[in-house]
């Protein structure tokens, strides 16, 4: 199996790969709080993940892929108080947008969705434990963790218990035996929903979820855990003191992975200043491969800035490699003939795709293994322009080998996934004529000198994505795939 290293957030270094089981790969991603849609920055760690597990499950390992959705929250509840529905709805509403937007952008379904409420027994357990292990005190219905009992605590966010004092803007609670300890378990309070439990009704904690959910589904180790890097401190910082402390074992998870920031232009995204995008929107503007290639054309480490130039660039990228797909479609319907011309193309595919899988080993650089796909791209179409005019002279062997090698690049990022699909030629063409007498009705506007109205047809079809480039043999058009 191919080697694999990732950059470890605990260790601050790029270690090797090697699984807790052979063969196996164990991933647990910090899920959505669903209180609202999904907006951009919420879309950048799953679809980080997708392409990391596509691309583990390619090199040969079995991935097993575990996503919570935290459905008991301050925010939750505020939301349902506000729109006077119960939390659940709430939540179910939340979560079934998650879906929808996470479904168009090619996100396949993780293999379990554990979520809060469901695990109310599992959390409880924990909490048990934590205070029979002297890890946890009950206090007065809550229940607080407390760090100083835990020996790690500080070792993935690299701050002692005085830095994080004196950063946290903490109310000051003289009942905590150390200010940074933190909730397990919050007794109930009104209009809230609550749980029976030992320390009386109530809820969980924000942290505990992830540490019982973990474990229940991957066990006492298992290999990557992921999230934005705002989870680092302290909701990661906690979960290690949390199942670490519980299970006694350590480590629990052997590689910690952060992703990036995203600053929409160059501004943090927040509400008060109006760029909180929401993918739902960007949806409607720009199509479901342009976000998932613009949120992969940077190393997920890296702050990715969101802008309306990103995205033009990307369907500018995404058209270049669609034509090269186009291009491979077309050259495989010709007649097969002789290979000499295509020893080149054979070459170059079997190069980039060493480079592709060298970049996708190195930390999942995606931002690199799309320079190979454009290479790659560019040797299609050089070999394309070549053969193309002429009769009987493809290759076939190696339309065959470079297809499979451009189509598991496009597939592992999993971008122009339709575009390898048979095209729809249903109503071609009845498009094709309905074009010829539009562009017929321009052409004979322009001819009476009516400008104005030969630059509205133009305008009009831009809009739905067909352009019209005038030449001296006249009008052609395009419609845009992307
Ligand atoms: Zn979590």
């Amino acid at each position: 199996m191919r080697e694999l290293t990732v950059y470890n957030t605990m260790t601050r270094r790029k270690e090797t790969f090697v699984p807790v089981t052979e063969g196996e790969a164990k991933i647990y991603v910090c899920g959505v709080t669903p209180y609202n849609h999904p907006h951009i920055g919420n879309a950048r760690p799953f679809v980080t993940w997708d392409v990391i597990r596509r691309y583990l499950a390619h090199v040969g390992y079995k991935v097993t892929y575990v996503q919570n959705f935290t459905d008991v929250d301050d925010k939750i509840i505020n939301t349902s108080n506000g729109e006077g529905v119960p939390w659940d709805e709430v939540a179910n509403r939340y979560i079934d947008s998650y879906f929808e937007v996470m479904d168009a952008l090619g996100v396949e379904r993780a293999d379990i969705y554990p979520r809060v409420s469901t695990h109310i027994p599992d959390i409880i357990e924990m909490i048990s434990v934590l205070i029979d292990k002297g890890y946890a005190y009950a206090l007065d219905g809550d229940v607080y963790y407390s760090v100083e009992k835990f020996e790690h605590y500080g070792q993935l966010s690299g701050r002692t218990l005085d830095d994080m004092e004196a950063g946290a803007r903490i109310e000051v609670d003289g009942r905590k035996k150390n200010p940074m300890d933190f909730a397990l378990w919050k007794a109930a309070k009104p209009g809230e929903p609550y749980w029976e439990s030992p320390w009386g009704n109530g809820r969980p904690g924000w942290h505990i979820e992830c540490s019982a959910m973990s474990q229940k589904y991957l066990g006492e180790e298992f290999d990557f855990h992921g999230g934005g890097s705002d989870l680092i401190f302290p909701h990661h910082e906690n979960e290690i003191a949390q199942s670490e402390g519980c299970s006694g074992h350590h480590p629990t998870v052997k590689y910690w992975l952060h992703n990036g920031f995203i600053t929409i232009d160059s501004e943090k995204m927040s509400k008060s200043l109006n760029n909180f995008f929401l993918v739902k929107d960007i949806l409607e503007q720009y199509s479901p491969d342009v976000l998932r290639y613009f949120l992969l054309s940077t190393h997920y480490r890296s702050p990715l800035d969101f802008s309306d130039e990103r995205l033009e660039e990307a369907i500018k990228s995404l058209e270049r490699l669609n034509t090269a797909i186009d291009n491979l479609l077309y050259l495989e319907t010709r007649e097969p003939a002789s290979c000499d011309e295509a020893q080149r193309l054979l070459e170059q595919a079997k190069k980039y795709e060493e480079e592709f899988e060298a970049a996708m080993s190195d930390d999942f650089n995606t931002a690199l293994a799309t320079s190979s796909m454009f290479g790659l791209a560019k040797e299609i179409n050089i070999y394309y322009q070549a053969v193309s005019s002429r009769e009987g002279v493809v290759c076939q062997e190696a339309i065959a080998e470079v297809k499979r090698i451009f189509k598991l690049m496009t597939d592992i990022i999993g971008v122009l996934t339709k575009s390898w699909e048979p095209k729809d030629n249903a109503g071609a063409e009845d498009y094709e004529q309905l074009m010829d007498v539009i562009l017929s009705v321009r052409q004979e506007c322009r001819n009476q000198k009516q400008w104005a109205l030969a630059d509205c047809i133009r305008d009009r079809l831009a809009d739905i994505g067909i352009t019209i480039e005038d030449s001296p043999n006249g009008a052609r058009w395009k419609k845009r795939e992307i």
